[in-house]
């Protein structure tokens, strides 16, 4: 199919490009993988693109200190492929790189961007479940200002955000938490397809975090959703069990062509479950 009609500007500056956001009907370009097929198919119909390919200050990876916290900042326009063979990256929060290697293909991972990902807000993606799962949030600017939201509140819905039109996200902050674990599990039709269900499990350190453990469920309801896990439970003779449950009192699970209510559902359980045993199995993080 035809891409409809559209303008294109590549501005070289944040500044620049927060003034040309600021156009009605103007929309950000990232890696091009989700807002290009949605043009040719109609589905959207932006006025002009603003193709962020240009904004080098958009583009890497960092570690600082953010309210007495060591993070891990990463530029919004850094591919998928780039966050994957990071080493500040793979050495500060272990799971990005492990994560982003379910998504597409390497063709895909090598323009999809991480800011593109979190702004397109699939049900089905890796990293927006990862952003929430480690606890991250994203740096937001437009003309009018800079703001910072977890990504948690970020995603409200199904391919929605609470960017206004006029934002765009500018980057992401992980906190380095050095004894987490994390697991992470998948289910989909083929290698790089979007999951069916898939999960995500944070094990904390004794000594610090809100629970012992939690799971962030993506692929199975409109957005992904965190659940606390007793270890206990989780971990005991009755697993199994304990995950089916907890996965039948997750509220508006999916349905599709590929799985019904049911079906979904257990794919959930086994994936948290799966999840939560990669995670016990691995090695706690550095940080270093
Ligand atoms: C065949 C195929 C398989 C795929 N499989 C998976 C998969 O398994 N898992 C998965 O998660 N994804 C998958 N994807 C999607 C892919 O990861 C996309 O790259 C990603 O979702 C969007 O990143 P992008 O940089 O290409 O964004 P774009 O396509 O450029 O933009 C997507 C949306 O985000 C907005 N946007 C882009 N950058 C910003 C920004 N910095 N600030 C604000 N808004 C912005 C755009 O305006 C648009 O609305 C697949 C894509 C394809 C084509």
């Amino acid at each position: 199919m035809k891409f409809p009609p559209f303008g294109y500007l590549r501005p070289t500056g944040l500044p620049e490009a927060c003034e040309m956001l600021a156009e009605e009907g103007a929309r950000p370009l990232g890696g091009g993988q989700s807002l290009l097929p949605l043009m040719a198919l109609r589905l959207a119909r932006p006025r002009t693109l603003v193709d962020l390919g240009a904004l080098e200050e958009l583009v890497g990876t960092s570690r600082s200190v953010s309210a007495g916290e060591e993070v891990l900042e990463i530029g919004a326009m850094t591919t998928l492929s780039a966050v994957e063979h990071d080493r500040t990256a793979c050495s500060a929060v272990p799971l990005l790189s492990r994560i982003v290697r379910f998504i597409g293909h390497p063709a895909i991972r090598h323009r999809g961007t991480l800011g593109g990902s979190i702004a397109h807000a699939d049900p089905a993606a890796e990293l927006p479940a990862a952003c929430i799962a480690l606890d991250a949030s994203a740096s937001i600017a437009s003309r009018r200002g800079s703001r910072s939201e977890r990504v948690e509140a970020l995603v409200t819905g199904p391919y929605q955000t609470s960017l206004r039109e006029d934002e765009l996200v500018t980057g992401l902050c992980f906190p380095i938490r050095p004894g987490r674990r994390t697991g992470v599990w998948e289910v989909a039709p083929r290698p790089g397809d979007f999951a069916l269900a898939g999960a995500i499990c944070v094990v904390y350190p004794e000594h610090s975090g809100p629970a012992g453990a939690a799971v962030t469920f993506f692929g199975v309801q409109a957005k992904p959703s965190r659940v606390t896990l007793d270890v206990e439970g989780a971990a005991g003779e009755g697993g199994g069990r304990y995950f089916q449950d907890l996965a039948d009192s997750l509220e508006g699970v999916l349905e599709d062509g590929h799985a019904d209510d049911r079906f979904r559902r257990r794919l959930a359980a086994v994936a948290a479950r799966r999840a939560f045993a990669a995670a016990r199995g691995c090695p706690p993080e550095v940080g270093a």
